[in-house]
């Protein structure tokens, strides 16, 4: 923060007060150890609430297919898409995908993300989906962010249940869900409802088996097809329902009531050339919007928070005060962190950025560049620029 304008004092992690400098300075101590920020903006560090980080290999050839209009579901009743990403993951190490993920990690934290959720979902089947869900988990123990975990078996269903997927939707149900809960390694269950993959029914029947384990539900949500996704996840209190592209008013209405975060994905629509998510509907209607990167090999390849932020405020008629919120306390509520982490609070985790610029508007103003000068994550420096 400008020197004039404001500090942060942090104590083993921990902030301890946010205010003007001059009150700060002299709660703080004199033998507190001072950082000028030189006059840089400083926002809470960013989180990320939806991922697919973890996977073997990018699918830069269906890029150029896709670009030129191809639909996705298209690609999916070819066998490609995410089908492809199984394949290879089912092939891969746990070392090849924890080195994958952790590159991920790093390009994620340099653009300020100090929080990440992962989800599993390119295994389909119980012993890759586990082996996923054991590579997050070990992704949480050696990079610098907080690491959420979801798990997402309900991703697709595998080729070897396309005639059958009835016995998929099963298989999640007695046989991955449990073993999942059992070994704790994921706080979330996700499913992707969507025409040709689940559907609301299916989706229901594994989220309620979800939470008889403790898992808390979130739903991909009315991304092609307005399906009732969004008032669903309302019904089942699910943390939140993501994408939301086709989402319908009485949806809107629906989570608002039962403040469901509606995460947004503006680098996936940008990446699949859509129309984004009706963002200014869904804050007028009173709903607490998220954004996210979507990271993953397929409709965007993002890692950088920034870039959904620009999007948000240059395509989807947010303002910048609405987009950081939507990518920092917003996104914290959508997985059950915000009390530790998401706003620069006293009893939160010191976890923040310095922007190469004086105000948040930088993140928009100056497109195409990283605008982090420095990350800081439990009051420690993790990355800079
Ligand atoms: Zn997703």
């Amino acid at each position: 923060m400008n020197r004039a304008q404001g500090a942060l004092w942090h104590h083993k992690g921990i902030i301890q007060a946010v205010g003007p400098t001059d009150e700060i300075l002299s709660r703080a101590g004199k033998d507190a150890k001072q950082i000028d920020c030189q006059g840089r903006a400083m926002i809470p560090g960013l989180v990320d609430p939806h991922t697919h980080m973890c996977f073997a290999q990018t699918r830069e050839n269906e890029f150029s297919e896709r670009i030129c209009g191809v639909p996705y579901l298209e690609i999916l009743k070819r066998g490609g898409g995410i089908l492809n990403s199984v394949d290879s993951v089912r092939r891969a190490s746990v070392q090849d995908l924890l080195k994958n993920t952790l590159e991920h990690l790093k390009i994620a934290l340099a653009h300020g993300s100090t929080t990440v959720e992962i989800k599993s979902g390119y295994g389909l089947d119980t012993e890759n989906e586990l082996k996923m869900l054991s590579v997050i988990e070990l992704a949480g123990q050696k990079a610098a962010q907080d690491i959420a975990a979801t798990f997402l078996g309900a991703h697709a269903i595998p080729r070897e249940y396309k005639e059958h997927p009835d016995q998929y939707v099963d298989l999640i149900i007695n046989e991955m869900i449990p073993k999942v809960a059992d070994q704790g390694i994921a706080s979330f269950a996700d499913v992707f409802c969507e025409k040709g993959v689940f559907t609301p029914e299916q989706s229901r029947r594994i989220l309620e088996a979800a939470m008889e384990h403790g898992l808390t539900p979130k739903l991909h949500a009315d991304e092609v097809n307005d399906l009732g996704g969004g008032a669903m996840a309302a019904d089942l209190k699910a943390v939140s329902a993501d994408h939301l592209l086709a989402v319908s008013p009485k949806s809107i209405a629906k989570m608002a009531q039962a403040q469901v975060v509606a995460v947004l994905l503006p680098a996936t629509a940008y990446s699949l050339k859509k129309t984004y998510a009706p963002a200014r509907k869904m804050l007028n209607a009173g709903l607490a919007v998220a954004l996210a990167t979507d990271c993953n090999p397929g409709s965007s390849y993002v890692l950088s928070m920034p870039f959904a932020i620009g999007l948000a405020i240059m395509q989807m008629g947010l303002s910048v005060e609405e987009a950081l919120t939507a990518a920092t306390l917003n996104a914290a509520h959508a997985l059950n962190l915000a009390r530790k982490v998401g706003s620069l609070e006293p009893g939160k985790q010191a976890d923040f950025c310095l922007l190469h610029g004086e105000t948040p508007a930088v993140i928009a103003y100056r497109a195409g560049v990283n605008p982090m000068a420095a990350v800081y994550k439990k009051g420690r420096l993790a990355a800079s620029t």
